[in-house]
């Protein structure tokens, strides 16, 4: 049975209700707390907290934090507020008040490091270089930065000697602190409030645990290890349910095995006697008809009265964001905002290129190398920064590090391992050019293709927005921003005379399938016939299921032709696309050739996965008709803006607000651990994806997964399995009749089962974060949730960089910050993707980035885009200065080379005025070296504007070469460094 808002009102009006409702799911707690504020009651929201005993809950991290902000907030309070939650959130006992504690540093306190360090710690602070996220706090000299859970913002302190002299916030993005000085700072445990021997004894608790993590600390295992510091919450409390959902319930206790109920005894909300939940279509009309009711409007300002032009005359006006619709003989209550869960997509603030020692890196100009680390270096008396980049046989290259924007970390495909290169043999030139040249002609092919189809006519596709709005209202759901842009763009297209030619990207689940809807319901309500082609039997059979669905209520006839299609229906199918009588067809490659009455709209899907042949056939069919193509790769923002110019493009980058995600979690290779982990997906009624990268092996494993679990039924795919096969299997999968699909890594590219919940990657420290956030993404894609398991074979020997790439994707699920980083080499890849290149040689030696930035540049030169590409230029700069970011003042290596990098790519002075004035900022006052060092990116900079090549001295005098070879030479009054400096800058300022 599910919710209805009508008895929740009509419970909730009562006097002493109750203290806590507890739902199934988020969306009903919304439902419950709109009517508690339209009621206006104080009511207090507890997070969706799933965690079951012992899971890792570093995975659990933020739910944590807003259980524990909710837990303060209420134990606080003097009068309590009724709580509403989902029931997960109170199977396990809760923290104690003394646990959940604030405090506060006010201006002119004075503060002992140390101390105030250790009582970081036994808070459950994380130490790092860089705050980025709540619970974390870092500590450079006299300056601290800390980022409490239950702030909005993180806070920097600067002390003079022991005693707090500055407070402020500051922001994530940038670094940098907000002027406005505050008074005081409030903040909490990170987890709880522990003194020194509490923290160690429940330390000692959780690093003897048995569970297979790499950290086996408090912020994994300390809420399982409270003791009596934690007690059942609901105790001595009025509870109810809101409906009658034990069985779910039930359902989640036995998945789990939990054994008592702790929630039998709770009754459920009584149905109401008088108030119904109704759903307004007609507003207007509705209204006209019920008018003898006391009647409330529900709003959430005056403008959005007028918008929907409801006269207020008569009628009960409340302002509130609330969504309620409610009818009883003789009130109505209508809200005219829209039911929608705020989604908390977290703004990713992390450094997308930054570069670490070890990785490979291409040079613009000499190849792919090994990223050794910065040196410091003496030349000519002067001190300087260099990277130094290894290339075959051991040879290095001395990069400055102000020129530091002429590598880029090399991005491939998995399983591609990068080839240094040799230096100083031209080799590296030489290919260079030949993938420039056939660039060109990519991109040449590109833009012919545009131009001419730009000249094609199309029949104008135009609906009516009622229609449309109708259409709408039966998704069952509102959309995001990006479908509603996407869905706007794409109708503007089609209402013209001119065929539409765009590519919607987005990942899988992000509801493209939907925005195609709109476009083919347009078609089928302009009297045209549509196609939806798609590269796999699979595929087709899926959106074959979704579209009867989403258009059962519109009429329209849909058919689908496959292989699976008998000849006789084919037969019919083909006549009926021929006379008209299909409106819309769904198939694979064998669309081809079909003839329709009125074809409309073509709707491709995946079409990188179409041969070339067949790319060539699919031409053919949508000749002179309108096309959406959709791809689930993203692509990176910057070749979307190259080719702007000659391909529409709509993006999704939000999910759905009310998917679930994908919890994280890596763990050592234990078989009961497996057994576990399969058993808890198959109680819930679900399949399992497991990764094993290993043709040779992997029928072994089938046996040893068989071995653990006797009746377990498994099927494998991997590349050597003949296409046919493997599309049966996977259809057989589809239908759930196998438990465990085990696979190579080949199930990263879009496939879409949505019972398959659980994923198992096996030696998962062999991949890329890219890869493994790839391969996760095929989870947690309906409104369950998704759990990813990160198996590798022993983490004491994983290398420390191995272990930080996992445990980024463990913190964070599926839409953080660890993602962020994932999804910006997905978006590198798809950008060469785009162009059906990706099998070729090029990318293989040049590595993504640097490939995709020359094909933006081959676009933007044959499309005469207005598109600035910025023509690079590198100046060498031998002045005999010393320079470098000091490490007195930026201690860390990494955060020193994140810096050059930015400061390497600034292209005013004025960019490099602002990042010396953060580097202040976050670090406190530079020392001359420092000085000198920005001053001589301002003379890069200056020396670019004046066409400059080389800049060098030779004691007082300082020679300017241009890039036309002629020179000028000026003296400065003398050799010392800040001369040099400033006659130099004089003379460029000019
Ligand atoms: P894609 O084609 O990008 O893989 P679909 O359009 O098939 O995505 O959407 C995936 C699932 O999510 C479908 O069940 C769809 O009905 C649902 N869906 C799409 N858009 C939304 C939305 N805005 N809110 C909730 N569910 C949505």
């Amino acid at each position: 049975m599910s919710l209805k808002q009508g008895s929740i009102y009509e419970y909730l009006q009562a006097e002493n209700a109750c203290d806590i409702i507890l739902c199934d799911d988020l969306k009903n707690t919304q439902k419950i707390i709109d009517i508690a504020l339209f009621l206006n009651k104080d009511v207090l929201e507890f997070p969706d907290f799933r965690a079951i005993k012992n899971d890792d809950l570093r995975s659990y991290k933020n739910e944590l934090y807003d259980l524990f902000n909710a837990l303060y907030d209420y134990y606080k309070a003097d009068k309590k507020p009724l709580i509403v939650s989902t029931f997960y959130t109170f199977i396990n006992p809760l923290p104690i008040q003394k646990l959940l504690t604030q405090k506060t540093i006010s201006f002119g306190d004075s503060l002992d490091i140390q101390n105030f360090k250790k009582h970081l710690l036994y808070w459950g602070y994380t130490f790092v270089d860089i705050v980025q996220e709540k619970g974390e706090v870092s500590f450079r000299g006299d300056i601290i930065d800390i980022f409490s859970i239950h702030s909005d913002n993180p806070i920097r302190l600067s002390l003079f000697d022991v005693e707090v002299e500055s407070i402020r916030k500051f922001d994530l993005d940038s670094q940098k602190s907000i002027k406005e000085e505050l008074e005081s700072f409030d903040y909490r445990p990170t987890l709880f409030g522990f003194n020194a021997e509490e923290y160690e004894k429940i330390l000692h608790l959780c690093q003897t645990n048995n569970n297979q993590t790499l950290f086996k600390d408090i912020n994994s295992f300390g809420f399982w290890n409270l003791e009596h510091l934690a007690l059942d919450f609901l105790t001595n409390k009025k509870v109810m349910l809101s409906h009658d959902f034990k069985d779910d319930i039930q359902a989640h206790l036995n998945i789990n095995k939990i054994k008592n109920n702790p929630f039998e005894t709770y009754k459920s909300i009584p149905e109401a006697d008088h108030f119904r939940d109704i759903k307004i279509v007609d507003l207007h009309g509705y209204l006209e008809i019920h008018k003898n009711l006391d009647i409330t409007i529900i709003v959430k300002n005056e403008a959005q009265l007028k918008q929907y032009n409801v006269d207020p005359k008569g009628k009960n006006i409340v302002y509130k964001d609330v969504y309620l619709n409610l009818i009883s003989m003789n009130t109505l209550i209508i809200s005219l905002n829209k039911s929608q869960r705020k989604s908390k997509i977290k703004k990713q603030n992390m450094i997308l290129d930054e570069l670490k020692a070890g990785d490979y890196v291409v040079h613009e100009n000499y190849g792919v190398a090994l990223f050794n680390k910065i040196e410091q270096i003496t030349v000519l008396g002067s001190k300087r920064d260099f990277v130094i980049l290894q290339y075959q046989g051991d040879d290095k290259l001395l990069l400055p590090v102000e020129n530091l924007d002429l590598i880029d970390r090399f991005v491939a495909n998995s399983g591609i391992l990068p080839v240094q290169d040799k230096l100083g043999k031209g080799s590296f030139a030489k290919l260079k050019s030949k993938v420039k040249t056939k660039l060109l002609e990519i991109a040449a092919g590109i833009i012919e293709i545009a131009a001419s189809r730009n000249m094609i006519d199309a029949s104008k596709i135009y609906i009516d927005s009622d229609d449309l709005k109708y259409f709408q209202s039966k998704a069952g759901f509102t959309y995001t921003k990006d479908q509603e842009t996407s869905i706007k763009e794409m109708l503007e297209e089609m209402a013209k005379s001119k065929v539409m030619d765009r590519l919607l990207s987005g990942d899988v689940g992000f509801g493209k399938t939907e925005v195609a809807m709109n476009g083919l319901y347009s078609a089928y309500k302009a009297g045209f016939q549509s196609a939806i082609i798609v590269p796999t039997t699979l595929l087709s059979s899926q959106h074959f299921i979704s579209l009867q669905d989403r258009f059962k209520f519109f009429g329209v006839n849909i058919a689908k032709l496959d292989r699976f299609i008998s000849a006789k229906a084919r037969k019919e199918i083909i006549a009926n696309l021929k006379n008209g009588t299909i409106d819309m067809v769904v198939g694979t490659h064998s669309l081809f050739g079909v003839a329709f009455k009125q074809l409309g709209l073509v709707v491709v899907d995946e079409e990188h996965k179409f041969g070339v042949k067949q790319k060539e056939k699919l031409k053919e069919l949508h000749q002179n008709v309108h096309l959406l193509s959709m791809s689930a790769t993203p692509i990176p923002r910057s070749l979307n803006m190259a080719l702007t110019s000659i391909k529409t493009l709509s993006t999704l980058t939000t999910p759905p607000s009310d998917r679930l995600g994908v919890r994280t979690f890596v763990k050592n290779y234990d078989n009961n651990l497996l057994k576990e982990v399969i058993l808890r997906e198959l109680r819930r009624g679900g399949q399992i994806f497991y990764v094993f990268n290993s043709i040779a092996n992997i029928q072994m494993k089938k046996i040893a997964l068989e071995k653990i679990l006797p009746d377990l039924k498994v099927v494998v795919l991997h590349s050597k399995i003949s296409p046919v096969e493997s599309e049966k299997d996977i259809m057989k999968f589809h239908q759930g009749k196998y438990d465990i699909l085990l696979a190579t890594s080949i199930i990263e590219s879009g496939i879409h089962i949505p019972n398959a919940n659980t994923m198992i990657i096996d030696n998962a420290d062999r991949f890329g974060v890219a890869d493994l956030h790839q391969l996760r993404g095929r989870v947690g894609r309906g409104n369950k949730e998704g759990y990813a398991y990160f198996l590798v074979n022993d983490s004491d020997l994983l290398t420390p960089d191995a272990t930080k790439r996992l445990m980024a994707l463990e913190s964070n699920s599926y839409l953080g910050a660890g993602s962020a980083l994932a999804y910006h080499d997905l978006e590198i890849r798809g950008g060469g993707n785009l162009l059906g290149e990706a099998q070729s040689g090029h990318i293989k030696n040049i590595g993504y980035s640097l490939y995709l930035k020359m094909l933006e540049e081959a676009i933007a030169s044959l499309s005469n885009t207005q598109i600035d590409i910025k023509q690079k230029q590198s100046v060498d700069i031998k002045l005999t200065v010393s320079a470098y970011l000091s490490e007195n003042i930026i201690t860390e290596d990494r955060l020193r080379l994140e810096l050059y990098r930015r400061l390497s790519k600034a292209d005013t002075a004025k960019m490099i005025y602002e990042i010396q004035e953060e580097v202040i900022d976050r670090f406190g006052q530079l020392d001359e070296i420092t000085k000198q060092f920005f001053d001589i990116m301002v003379i890069k900079l200056l020396c670019i504007q004046n066409k400059i090549k080389t800049v060098g001295n030779y004691n007082e005098n300082i020679t300017f070469t241009y890039a036309d070879e002629t020179k000028q030479n000026i003296k400065a009054r003398s050799k010392d460094d800040d001369d040099v400096i400033d006659t130099t800058l004089k003379f460029l300022r000019v």
